[in-house]
């Protein structure tokens, strides 16, 4: 599998690379998730795509997270993940979103500011499973159960 160095549908190089280091390496099952995403859902803005192992770092990220470019832990061929701003949408917005994201095969992690998109389980690993979760901040106006019912 080759990774995906440029833009993609609907998707900017600006919006995919690396707020650190300018690199876009996208993983290609990622690269063809997220424009099916976004017709599903409709226009999407994205914090934070990529981030090289040195950027996730020094942002405090998670040190195996899906959004790195070269992955420490897991076997993928870029980034994989995408925090889709969701701040100022409706309780009913965020949980309709995260219900098709999770429904389209998405891992969904839950953030007051953003929704965490992630395909882990396109990785196929028995202990890396599709889920949803809660990522730092949340006030709970829903949980993952409800996500993924
Ligand atoms: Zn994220």
């Amino acid at each position: 599998m080759k990774p995906i160095t440029t833009a993609i549908p609907y998707f900017s190089e600006s919006e995919l690379r690396c707020k650190g280091t300018g690199v876009i390496r996208l993983d290609p099952r990622f690269a063809e998730a997220l424009p099916k995403l976004r017709e599903a859902w409709g226009p999407l803005s994205v914090n934070s795509v990529c981030r090289t192992p040195e950027h996730n770092k020094n942002s405090g990220g998670n040190p195996n997270s899906l959004h790195m470019t070269e992955n420490p832990k897991w076997p993928t061929f870029g980034a994989m993940a995408a925090d889709v701003r969701w701040r100022g949408w409706s309780v009913a917005e965020q949980l309709r979103f995260a219900r098709l994201a999770y429904s389209l095969g998405w891992s969904v992690g839950l953030h007051n500011g953003f929704c965490h998109v992630d395909r882990r389980a396109d990785l196929k690993l028995s202990n890396l499973p599709q889920s949803v979760f809660l990522y730092g901040e949340w006030d709970k106006s829903f949980s993952p159960s409800d996500v993924m019912s």
